[in-house]
C-alpha cells in the first residue's frame, strides 16, 4: 500500500498559523521552491480594490490578480451572473452539445475583435490557446500544402505561457529554454523591437531580413502586441506590428497576436492590435476575459485560417479540452464585457494612466531607478539590478499595497476600478519599495 493521506499533518484546527505551516510544507506556489519556498501570505477576504489578510491587515491591490481582475473583487454583477449560470447549469461536455453562454460569448468576442477574426476556439486557460493557436499555424501550412514550414519567427523578451509550446516562444535567455533545452521546438528569434520610434527602420530591415532567410521554413510569427509582459514589462513603437503584418503577408506566414495581457484595454485600446490599425490572422485573450473570476481564454481565427487548417489531413482542428466553453466561465466573461462597456473603460484606464504618469515621476530620480514607463494602466519601475522581491513585498505591505515584482522590475496593473487615492498609494509603496529592494 503506498502511504496513506492520513500521515501528511492535517491544518490543524484552521487558523491562520496552521494553515500556512501546511500551505509552506505541501503547496506549490507559481514558480516557488518545496524546499525553501518564499513566504505566503493568508488572504480572508477581497472586496473592490482591497484584499484582507489574515491578520486583519487591508491592502490595496495593485496587482489585479495577475492583470486579471480588471472590475475588482467581489463584484455584485460578476456575482449574480455565476449564480444565475449555476442555477441552470455549472457545466456540460462542448463535444456534441453547445449553450447560450459560449455562443453568445464568441458572438461578442467576434464583435470586439480587429476586424476578420470570426471563428473562436475557447480554452481554458492562456497558455492551452497558445498551444492551440500553434496547431491552427501548423495545420493550416499543412492544410496549403507546406508541410516543411513547421517554425515560429518570434522577437526576443516574449512570454507566451509555460506549456511546452509556449515556452519554445518564449525569451530564449530569461525563458526556460537552456532547462529544456533537447525538448523544445527550434523556433526563430528575432530582435527585441527598440523602445522608441527612431529605432523601427533599422529594427525592421533585421526583421525582414531574418524573415526571408527562413522563410522556407516558417510557419508564422507570433508576438505579444505593444507590451511584452512577464518577459519583462516592455512596450515598444505601434509600427513595429505594421512591419510584422507585410512580412507575414510577403512570405505567406500566420501573424498570431497573443492579447492575453494586452487586451480588453489595459493598454489604452480594447486591443493591442488596434493602436497599430493591424488584424492578426490569429489572436489570444485571456487573463481578464473573465474579469478575473474563472480561468477562461480563447484563440480567435480568420476564415482563410479555419478554411486552410480545414485542408489538412484530419480535416478537423486537433484539440478538445474537458471543460473547454465552460459555461460558469463564459457567463462570467459576458458579465466582465457588459461592466466594460457601462463603465467606460476607455476613460478608467485613461484616469490611471495620468494618476501612474504623477505618481511615479518622482521614482524617476531615485538611487537604483534605471528607468519608470507607463502605458494604459500599467506603471513600472525598472531598477539597475535584481529586485530582493522579498523584500520589496514586505515594505509595499507596509505601505499598505500588494505588489508582486520580479526580475528587475517593480510594476503595476490595478484594477479599472482603483480610486485615484488608491493609484496614489501604489505609487508611493512602489517608491518605498524602489529605494530599498
Ligand atoms: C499570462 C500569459 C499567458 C499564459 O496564460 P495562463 O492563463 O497563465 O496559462 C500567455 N501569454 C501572455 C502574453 C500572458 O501574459
Amino acid at each position: 500500500m503506498t502511504a496513506s493521506p492520513t500521515q501528511i499533518p492535517a491544518p490543524g484546527a484552521g487558523t491562520a498559523p496552521d494553515l500556512l505551516a501546511f500551505d509552506r510544507e505541501h503547496v506549490w506556489h507559481p514558480y516557488t521552491s518545496m524546499t525553501d519556498p518564499t513566504p505566503t501570505r493568508l488572504v480572508t477576504g477581497a472586496s473592490g480594490t482591497r484584499l484582507t489578510l489574515a491578520d486583519g491587515t487591508e491592502l490595496v491591490d495593485g496587482m489585479s490578480s495577475w492583470w486579471a481582475a480588471i472590475h475588482g473583487y467581489n463584484h455584485p454583477v460578476l456575482n449574480a451572473a455565476l449564480a444565475a449560470q449555476a442555477a441552470d447549469y455549472a457545466h456540460v461536455m462542448f463535444g456534441g452539445l453547445t449553450h447560450e453562454p459560449a455562443i453568445r460569448l464568441a458572438r461578442r468576442l467576434v464583435d470586439l475583435s480587429p476586424v476578420g477574426l470570426e471563428h473562436v476556439f475557447l480554452a481554458d486557460s492562456g497558455s492551452v490557446s497558445v498551444e492551440v493557436a500553434l496547431k491552427m499555424v501548423l495545420q493550416y501550412q499543412r492544410g496549403v500544402g507546406h508541410p516543411e514550414r513547421t517554425r515560429l519567427l518570434t522577437i526576443r523578451g516574449g512570454y507566451h505561457g509555460d506549456t511546452f509550446g509556449c515556452m519554445s516562444v518564449c525569451d530564449p535567455v530569461g525563458g526556460m529554454h537552456s532547462m529544456f533545452s533537447g525538448v523544445l521546438p527550434q523556433q526563430v528569434f528575432a530582435d527585441q523591437p527598440p523602445s522608441s520610434p527612431d529605432g523601427v527602420a533599422a529594427w525592421a530591415a533585421g526583421f525582414e531580413a531574418l524573415a526571408a532567410e527562413h522563410a522556407h521554413e516558417l510557419a508564422g510569427i507570433i508576438v505579444e502586441p505593444l507590451l511584452q509582459g512577464a518577459g519583462g514589462m516592455y512596450v515598444y513603437p505601434a509600427e513595429c506590428l505594421q512591419v510584422m503584418r507585410e512580412v507575414a503577408d510577403r512570405h505567406d506566414l500566420v501573424l498570431v497576436f497573443d492579447e492575453i495581457a494586452t487586451g480588453f484595454g489595459r493598454t489604452g485600446t480594447l486591443f493591442a492590435a488596434d493602436a497599430a490599425g493591424v488584424s492578426p490572422d490569429i489572436m489570444c485573450v485571456g487573463k481578464a476575459l473573465t474579469g478575473g473570476y474563472l480561468t477562461l481564454a480563447a484563440a480567435l481565427c480568420t476564415s482563410r485560417i479555419a478554411v486552410g487548417l480545414s485542408h489538412s489531413e484530419s480535416g478537423v482542428l486537433m484539440h478538445g479540452p474537458t471543460f473547454m466553453g465552460n459555461p460558469l466561465a463564459c457567463s462570467a466573461a459576458l458579465a466582465s464585457l457588459d461592466l466594460l462597456e457601462a463603465n467606460d473603460w476607455e476613460a478608467q484606464v485613461a484616469r490611471i494612466n495620468a494618476g501612474l504618469v504623477a505618481g511615479l515621476a518622482p521614482v524617476r530620480h531615485l538611487a537604483g531607478v534605471a528607468d519608470v514607463r507607463t502605458l494604459g494602466a500599467v506603471g513600472v519601475v525598472q531598477l539597475d539590478h535584481p529586485v530582493d522581491m522579498v523584500k520589496a513585498t514586505e515594505v509595499a505591505i507596509e505601505h499598505g499595497v500588494w505588489l508582486r515584482p520580479f526580475r528587475d522590475l517593480i510594476y503595476t496593473m490595478p484594477p479599472y476600478v482603483s480610486s485615484d487615492e488608491d493609484v496614489a498609494t501604489i505609487c508611493a509603496a512602489i517608491a518605498a519599495a524602489a529605494v530599498v529592494a
